[in-house]
């Protein structure tokens, strides 16, 4: 048994997870990982007089969450010959590039990443090196492989399925050591045409049942989605959450509230194509469809804040120009841009992610394991604070049991 580990920190201000506390100082005292306690002013010199190390910063938060990556792809890489080549390594080079996806992320402030899919099951690796001692990776809620209809889209992320049966197996094999899982419902956004044209993978039918069988096994599933019609069998079959969710309607996200499914919305890739179209040699044309679809989502978040979906803030982080970790203060930017608050947008990347994935303490409070950072200004202040974390703590998240 390790001695008992303890101390303090001392901020001016600090945000729970869902708000935000600027009244005066505060001091933390954390013992064996934990906030033992959260007292307001600033107690240093009687702590430090009985021994206590504390540290001092501006501004402590919860640790950022990115609800949507693939820690096997690397987000840097802009060159397309470079990233086809990427995909076509050995295992072991795949493995290393999400070490350090999962590495990079800590190292921005991201404690916990959901990991959404990858074919070889590198996620639920990483997932288990990261917990660790000394791993000094950020903490893995892993997808495993996804789930999509045979020669349709995904097949880098997905296995196949074919029929009802085979749905079923697939859902329940997956179940064993997925987290939640990853049913890619649609194909991707055709820019040229700036809609996306296929018809969704899945029957509502179909979506039904594979919801009902990861419900049976006790899991959650997040659908690759974005289209009217694939949008209307994702809200309507009741997935947990939709991702990407581009041509969203006021329509399904009122069924999404009702519902209480979440949406992760992913501006970060289009933005990417948006901000850098030569990186795909896409025309003018091209770049207004981009524009008008970055648009038209901004409305949809800030509509769907109004009528209560739950947000997660995740970035696609590992797509063409959506680098690990740095992209969550990007996709902050484009939350604030669309009109949100900061503390709605700060909630879509901690609290939100925490209570949705059904963590044990969603909030930095008493009793919660200290994971959490500790920034050189207010965000509030100055957003850019988010982008120079001072420290990073990162305790152990446990599931709710
Ligand atoms: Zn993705």
């Amino acid at each position: 048994m390790p001695a008992s580990q303890e101390f303090a920190v001392v901020v001016a201000s600090w945000f729970d997870g869902e708000r935000r506390h600027a009244v005066g100082p505060s001091t933390f005292i954390v013992r064996d990982g934990r906030v033992a306690d959260i007292a307001a002013g600033d107690h240093s010199a009687a702590l430090r007089g009985s021994g206590l190390a504390v540290q001092h910063g501006a501004f402590l938060m919860p640790g950022l969450v990115d609800a949507h990556v693939h820690l096997f792809l690397d987000g840097a890489s802009t060159d397309l010959t470079a990233r086809s080549a990427h995909l076509k390594q050995p295992l072991e080079g795949l493995l290393q590039a999400a070490r350090d996806s999962a590495r990079q992320s800590l190292a921005c402030g991201v404690t916990l990443v959901r990991d959404a899919g990858d074919r070889h099951g590198i996620n639920h690796q990483i997932r288990a090196e990261a917990r660790l001692p000394g791993s000094a990776m950020a903490q893995v809620r892993s997808g495993g492989m996804g789930i999509k209809r045979a020669g349709r889209y995904g097949g880098f992320m997905a296995q196949d399925v074919q029929d009802a049966p085979s749905m079923r197996e697939a859902v329940r094999a997956l179940a064993l050591d997925s987290d939640e899982i990853k049913l890619i419902l649609t194909g991707i956004i055709d820019f040229d045409a700036g809609a996306v044209t296929d018809e969704p993978q899945f029957t509502l039918e179909e979506t039904t049942e594979l919801v009902a069988s990861a419900a049976e096994c006790g899991r959650k599933t997040f659908a690759h989605c974005s289209g009217a019609k694939g949008l209307a069998v994702a809200a309507a079959a009741g997935v947990g959450s939709i991702e990407h969710g581009f041509f969203m309607s006021a329509d399904i996200l009122r069924r999404m509230a009702e519902k209480n499914i979440a949406w992760t919305p992913t501006f970060s890739p289009l933005h990417f194509q948006w901000a850098h179209p030569e990186a795909l040699g896409w025309s003018a044309q091209t770049v207004g469809n981009l524009r008008r679809i970055l648009d038209q989502h901004a409305e949809h978040l800030a509509m769907a804040t109004g009528l209560g979906v739950k947000l997660l803030l995740g970035t696609d982080a590992g797509s063409m120009g959506v680098a690990h970790g740095h992209a969550v203060v990007d996709e902050i930017a484009r939350y604030l841009e669309a009109g949100l608050s900061l503390e709605q947008t700060l909630s879509a990347a901690t609290f939100n992610a925490r209570r949705h994935f059904g963590l044990a303490h969603a909030t930095l409070a008493v009793g919660a394991p200290f994971n959490a950072l500790l920034l050189a200004q207010d965000p509030w202040v100055q957003l850019d604070a988010l982008r120079s974390t001072l420290q990073v703590w990162s305790g152990a998240l446990e599931d709710a049991s």
